[in-house]
């Protein structure tokens, strides 16, 4: 065991191919439907959206995918990223557990979502596309991809969760600084942001909702703009397997092995990209990690949803697939961690769930951001509330090894910093941040609204 507390690589180790956990899954996926038709997809529907690079990633059953260069060259603008020994942390818990985390808040946007951006910009570019749409809700997903199409020279037009887009002037202003032009969702510019505000003038937007918009006007270009989605789709996923391919060789440095592998879960992108290069490991290595999604009580997509076919966005007009979901038509609380919304879970994650490859656990927004207000005390970090709760889970694990006095080595992923979320901590030190779980009720309708699929 190392007695650093820091661990770095070299630009040398940046790894060179991504990671497809869908070459070792022994859950084959469940195919993606047309949302008019509900029948398989062809890649012709696709590719009104998306370059054709990005769809042959996304049904790719090759385990490693070489990353471009020029995709290369800009992620050593800020990778690898650190990993860290949480020692300080470990004190005030007086726990026997060792706490790593790798801090993905070390992009120059201050999450892992540019992993991502840089790779979709790129392909987008690389297609002759000239403009991309995308949908945004707490706004790291829009800070990133505008900084990518930026690099590319691509235009972008986000459409941003209302609320948001009230609540968190700073990352539109940051979006704006690299030319993205942001619009309030639900807008009167589109077809089904009339239909929103016809219903309800106050609608508070949504993440299905700002898809549905950014999906329309994609759709309706004739070919000049294409939209790029921040997470839930296996390309997406597989983009982030960097960060566990780093953390890897990270913990080799430190000479240790986690016994359990944490992250947050919005749609599922940090947390694949963490825990499936260590769930290969489990499954083709006989290594025996347990692997963590930590998700919002107020949004409790795997650990109460349904494990079913449903629309990707509230309009139905992104695919059908088969996902642990809250229901399309779901607009949730306006909780902090506002990257943790979505009524969706990647299939990938929620068929490894399903499985019993992978565990969830549901948290309050009190105790997360108790567990942020601890963390950033202890080492110096404000981190994002979504990432927040892999922190909550992180201190939960490590407080249950100190009861059982038994060592146990826990990672998990810092996904990014809270910069931009201060209004949260600002609400939260009020004390007046409260708790909300998702009805049980609300649930059981929502599933009545579900595609009928044979
Ligand atoms: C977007 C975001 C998330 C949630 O998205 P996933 O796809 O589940 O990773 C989590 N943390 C941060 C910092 C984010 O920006």
């Amino acid at each position: 065991m190392s007695e650093q507390t820091r661990f770095t690589l070299n630009e040398t180790d940046l790894p060179k191919q991504w990671y497809n956990i869908l070459a070792d899954s022994p859950v084959p996926p469940a195919p993606v439907l047309n949302p008019q038709t509900l029948e398989p997809i062809t890649p012709d529907f696709l590719s009104v959206l998306f370059p054709m690079e990005l769809i042959m990633q996304e049904i790719s059953s090759e385990r490693y995918i070489d990353i471009p260069e020029e995709v290369r060259e800009i992620y050593k603008l800020w990778r690898p990223t650190p990993l860290i020994r949480a020692r300080r942390l470990e004190k005030a818990l007086g726990t026997p557990a060792h706490i790593y985390y790798k801090y993905e808040g070390a992009s120059p946007s201050g999450s892992h979502k540019p992993n991502t951006a840089v790779a979709q910009a790129f392909y987008n570019k690389a297609a002759g596309v000239k403009a991309m749409t995308t949908e945004t809700g707490a706004g790291q997903w829009g800070s990133a991809l505008a900084m990518a199409c930026n690099f590319f020279d691509l235009d972008l037009e986000v459409y941003m969760v209302k609320v948001s887009y009230g609540l968190k002037p700073y990352r539109r202003i940051m979006m704006e600084s690299f030319g993205a032009q942001v619009f309030p969702s639900p807008t009167e510019t589109t077809n089904y942001g009339r239909s929103v505000l016809a219903e309800d003038p106050d609608s508070p937007g949504s993440l299905g909702i700002a898809i549905s918009e950014a999906v329309e006007v994609a759709a309706t270009s004739n070919g000049a703009k294409k939209y790029g989605l921040g997470s839930v789709l296996n390309h997406v996923l597989m983009h982030q397997s960097v960060i566990g391919e780093e953390a890897l060789k990270q913990m080799d440095l430190a000479d240790e092995y986690p016994d359990v592998v944490i992250g947050c879960v919005g749609g599922g992108s940090n947390f694949a990209g963490i825990a499936y290069p260590f769930l290969r490991e489990n499954l083709k290595n006989g290594q025996r990690t347990r692997l963590l999604a930590v998700e919002p009580t107020a949004t409790p997509t795997l650990t109460k949803g349904e494990y079913a076919f449903d629309y990707g966005d509230t309009a139905k007009m992104a695919p059908v697939v088969k996902m642990h979901t809250l229901g399309h038509g779901f607009v949730p609380p306006t909780i902090h961690a506002g990257g943790l919304r979505y009524h969706g879970m990647a299939p990938s994650v929620s068929a490894l769930f399903d499985a019993g490859l992978i565990e969830a656990v549901s948290v309050h927004q009190k105790t997360t951001f108790d567990a942020a207000l601890q963390f950033a005390r202890a080492e110096g970090i404000l981190a994002a509330p979504e990432s927040a709760h892999a922190i909550r889970a992180a201190i939960d694990e490590a407080l249950e090894a100190k009861a059982k006095d038994e060592k146990r080595v826990i990672l998990f992923n810092l996904s990014g910093h809270g910069h931009f979320d201060l209004a949260s901590y600002e609400t939260y030190l009020a004390g007046e941040l409260e708790d909300y779980a998702h009805p049980a009720e609300a649930i059981k309708s929502a599933m009545e609204e579900l595609p009928n699929v044979a």
